[in-house]
């Protein structure tokens, strides 16, 4: 890397550009080494300039907005990375409900409490879900039976490729299981807002219930049938509650959720695959059925049976003590770490059932 004046801070423009700039504290696993360089954008047109500068120049530019689904290598990033921190949320009415537009760098969670609080629909089983609002539709997060992608009517976002800025329709992102057009497209899209669809809310706060329960714990939390209604606000309080228990809400005071939430997807697998390991499964392995006739199982199930228990590992590197598909830093992991764990793990299913285990996280400068 390039040697730079450590932490030399300049505003321009009411922008904050910073030399040589830890990345580890921008992350949830804090870990990896610094970027060469970090612009801090709170507006969209300095997002924008200083995409289009970076691009011009070729020079590699990292997006990072909360840093609750990256591993940075320890190498850090010899470039630019961009800090999105825009906020702001607005709402329009519409004939047939609401359309509320969230700025890519305002906090999720903080969108959820409002978007509950308005007795908007759709987004209530991912409360807790760390991170940007602009990050959530880059995997289609999903949680307790919900995907952001089912309340997302379009997204404002700048094509790298033209330079230009283009308004993209739901229907045209691809949406799958932790899957959209801009996880097959990387880096080609930076999303600027995000624009949500809801139906109009009841209009006593007491008449306003969620979207029908579509998961299983969620629902005997609640004490409701799954696919029936519960109140909108006990949803938001009991998916938080489920998710802290199991170490998924931030806590700095918390190793087990210095992670990067679920490092592993759950594997969708063809009918012959999921009959082949269920042939090499004691019991039989938990299966949800997918699209194309295909079968999802659940990756936490197979590091447990593989022999990987909660708190699995002895370094600075282990498997959260409350979720067995968190890795975590214990406080003194380096990127390397983290990575000799994952290897391990995915290797370790893959002996024990013929499985491969594909990360979830956006890997920079470190591959598995
Ligand atoms: C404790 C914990 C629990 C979690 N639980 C869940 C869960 O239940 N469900 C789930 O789906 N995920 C979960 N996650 C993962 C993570 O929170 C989400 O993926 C989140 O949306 C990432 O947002 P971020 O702002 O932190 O993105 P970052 O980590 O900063 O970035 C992630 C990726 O998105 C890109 N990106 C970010 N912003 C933009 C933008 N505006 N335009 C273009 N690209 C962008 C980055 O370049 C990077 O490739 C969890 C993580 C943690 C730490």
């Amino acid at each position: 890397m390039r040697d730079v004046e450590p932490n030399a801070a300049r505003y321009s423009d009411g922008m904050l550009e910073q030399a040589s700039a830890p990345l580890a504290p921008l992350t949830t696993l804090r870990v990896g080494g610094p970027a060469r360089r970090m612009v801090t954008a709170t507006t969209e047109q300095e997002i924008v300039d200083t995409v289009k500068d970076c691009d011009s120049r070729g020079e590699p530019l990292l997006i990072l907005a909360g840093g609750s689904n990256l591993l940075i290598g320890d190498g850090g990033f010899d470039g630019t990375v961009l800090k999105i921190a825009t906020t702001g949320v607005q709402k329009q009415k519409t004939c047939s409900g609401m359309r509320v537009g969230v700025a890519a760098g305002h906090d999720w969670d903080t969108f959820v409490a409002e978007a509950v609080d308005l007795g908007a629909v759709g987004v209530e089983a991912l409360s807790g879900i760390p991170g940007s609002t602009g990050a959530t539709p880059i995997q289609n997060v999903g949680a307790y039976g919900q995907e952001v992608g089912h309340s997302i009517a379009w997204i404002r976002a700048l094509d790298r490729s033209t330079g230009e800025i283009r308004g993209m329709q739901s229907r045209c992102l691809e949406f799958g299981y932790r899957d959209s057009i801009f996880k097959k497209n990387p880096g080609k899209y930076v999303v600027l807002t995000v624009w949500f669809g809801f139906d109009p809310p009841a209009a006593q706060p007491a008449d306003r219930v969620s979207a029908p329960i579509r998961y299983a714990e969620l629902a005997r939390a609640l004490g409701v049938a799954e696919g029936e209604r519960a109140p909108l606000a006990s949803v938001r309080e009991t998916v938080l509650k489920l998710r802290a228990a199991k170490g998924m809400v931030l806590d700095p005071a918390d190793h087990d959720t210095w992670s990067a939430g679920s490092f592993f997807t759950n594997p969708v697998l063809d009918a012959a695959a999921f009959e082949a390991l269920a042939a090499r499964s004691a019991s039989a392995p938990p299966r949800f059925d997918a699209p194309d006739a295909r079968v999802k199982t659940s990756a936490a199930w197979l590091i447990e049976q593989a022999g990987y228990a909660k708190g699995y590992g002895s370094g600075p590197a282990t498997l959260s003590t409350k979720h067995t598909l968190a890795l975590t830093n214990r406080g003194t992991a380096d990127a390397a770490d983290l990575l000799g764990l994952a290897r391990e793990i995915r290797d370790g299913v893959w002996d024990r059932f013929g499985v491969e285990l594909v990360p979830e996280p956006v890997f920079v400068g470190a591959e598995l």
